[in-house]
């Protein structure tokens, strides 16, 4: 697979950029080069919104097209990249690190699901609906329209089905796409580029723009975008949301979080525990809905902080194209130094490391980390409060159950949320008092059919299901 982009995917066929800048691709295992693309100037983004913008409202654009066509066409993209979904896979495990049996079912096998999804929902929504006027005779036409020219943001911790949560709907909406990946991992984005072309979608209707936040920042405040949909920090997020409050734009933020873990007293701690790793250090940790903080019941904290650790601490840790490793490097050195540096300031707390937080032996390059776990967090610090985005666990007593809702709550974030235990009706009991905008179960099972998102500082909007499709579209009455 081509991991060398000269050119950027612009108005349906590969472009000389206007600059000659590149960004360049290292793995974070190996510190090698795995590629590069074009860092995109601003004239880029400016002819890539113009491009998108025609594919949009021409005569025969695709808002116009009727929603079966469109749904054809997303049919024929899965299948393209289905038959990549290995390659792109590895690839993303080579530029991110993460662990490949993750990014294979994930990253992999994920967007031709989305696409399928999105493409079979469209053909179902009616477009029209008559209701009988409530006031006065006659009757109303509300219509779902196509919201416009979409500026999608994405991260690199999920790079492919983060994009896709944002390109399957709005394109099924009749939206036409600028996507601006992140720079970490902007060759997988040049190969979605590659599949949009080889599965016939008309020119300009998805352009994409590798590049920095400069980038992005002309892209989603440019004249031209209608609508915009962000996955990324809450710093960024915010800077987002100020832009588009200023523009009156509608934009999706889905953005940071630091969600909670209960435990409750009856839960078996042989089958919670290893559910609640992997749903705690899933991708290193640098997942938004990670569950990383577990609260424990006072009478069986030291129990659950003992089996947290050497669950933890059994973790198979190595090269991300490696089967069996479960944990990989962070994405970055910058990456890791902001981990260690969440992990300094809980020790000078007097927070207890029980396992963890050192750079392995045997690695000699590559930005690994153990996953660490603390006990004795200290409430309110940093260590127990903020979005660490990486492997490093807290493990805190509470009294009774009401308290463990409230220390769940006591976070700036609510984006996700499980609850264990041996009753699943005193779970959902627990699931419906938490603030937040998801919650498990007895796991964390993201369900790509039901609407995902965050309150407080973990975003706006929701993403995925019916009401994902619903944020590409606008309403309009025609009255009679
Ligand atoms: P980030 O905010 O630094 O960057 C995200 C994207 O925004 C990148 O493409 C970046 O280039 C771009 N960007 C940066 N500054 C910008 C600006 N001013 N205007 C427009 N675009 C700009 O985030 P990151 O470090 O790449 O990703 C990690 C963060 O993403 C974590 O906080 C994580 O919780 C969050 N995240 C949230 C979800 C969710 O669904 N809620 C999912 C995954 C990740």
């Amino acid at each position: 697979m081509e991991t060398r982009f000269r050119s950027v995917f612009l108005d349906g066929s590969w472009q000389r950029p206007d600059s000659n800048e590149l960004i360049t691709v290292r793995s974070p295992a190996t510190e090698e080069e795995v590629g590069f693309a074009p860092r995109c100037s601003l004239t880029d983004v400016d002819r890539a919104v113009d491009s998108t913008s025609r594919a949009f409202g021409a005569r025969d654009g695709w808002s116009r097209w009727e929603p079966e066509r469109r749904a054809d066409v997303l049919d024929r993209l899965a299948d393209v990249l289905g038959r990549r979904a290995g390659r792109i896979a590895r690839l993303i495990s080579s530029e991110n690190g993460m662990p490949v049996s993750l990014s294979a079912p994930v990253e992999g096998a994920g967007p031709p699901r989305l696409l399928r999804y999105y493409a079979e929902l469209i053909r179902k929504t009616e477009p029209e609906e008559c209701r009988p006027a409530l006031t006065g005779s006659g009757s109303t036409i509300v219509r779902r329209e196509p919201a416009g020219v979409v500026a999608a943001v994405v991260p690199w911790n999920y790079p492919a089905t983060l994009t896709m949560f944002k390109l399957a709907p709005a394109l099924a909406a009749g939206c036409t796409v600028v996507l601006k990946p992140a720079p970490e991992t902007v060759l997988d984005a040049c190969v979605l580029a590659e599949a949009v072309a080889e599965a016939g979608l008309p020119d300009g209707v998805v352009n994409v723009v590798p590049g920095d936040g400069h980038v992005g920042a002309h892209l989603v405040a440019h004249p031209g975008v209608d609508k915009v949909s962000f996955t990324g920090s809450t710093t960024t997020g915010r800077a987002i949301a100020r832009v588009c409050g200023g523009l009156l734009r509608p934009a999706t933020l889905e953005l940071g979080g630091r969600s909670a873990a209960i435990v409750l007293d009856d839960a078996d701690l042989a089958t919670a525990i290893p559910g609640l790793i992997g749903t705690a250090l899933v991708n290193s940790g640098q997942t938004c809905f990670a569950n990383t903080r577990i609260l424990a019941p006072r009478g069986r904290y030291a129990e659950v902080l003992e089996a947290v650790t050497a669950a933890t601490g059994d973790l198979v840790l190595g090269e991300p194209l490696d089967r069996a490793t479960q944990i990989g490097p962070l994405v970055s050195r910058r990456q890791r130094d902001r981990v260690e540096s969440f992990i300094e300031s809980g020790l000078a707390t007097g927070a207890r490391l029980t396992t963890g937080g050192r750079r392995p032996a045997g690695f000699g390059r590559g930005w690994y980390l153990e996953p660490a776990v603390f006990g004795d967090v200290v409430p309110g610090s940093a260590l127990a409060r903020e979005e660490i985005f990486g492997p490093v666990l807290t493990v805190q007593p509470y009294a009774d159950v009401s308290e463990a809702v409230a220390l769940a709550d006591d976070s700036d974030y609510g984006l996700a949320g499980t609850v264990w235990t041996a009753d699943p009706q005193r779970g959902l009991d627990v699931a419906r008092r938490v603030h937040t905008g998801t919650f498990g179960v007895n796991g964390y099972s993201l369900d790509h059919g039901a609407p995902f998102g965050g309150v407080k500082s973990s975003g706006l909007g929701r993403e995925l299901g019916p009401e994902g499709l619903d944020a590409y579209l606008r309403l309009k009455s025609i009255y009679r």
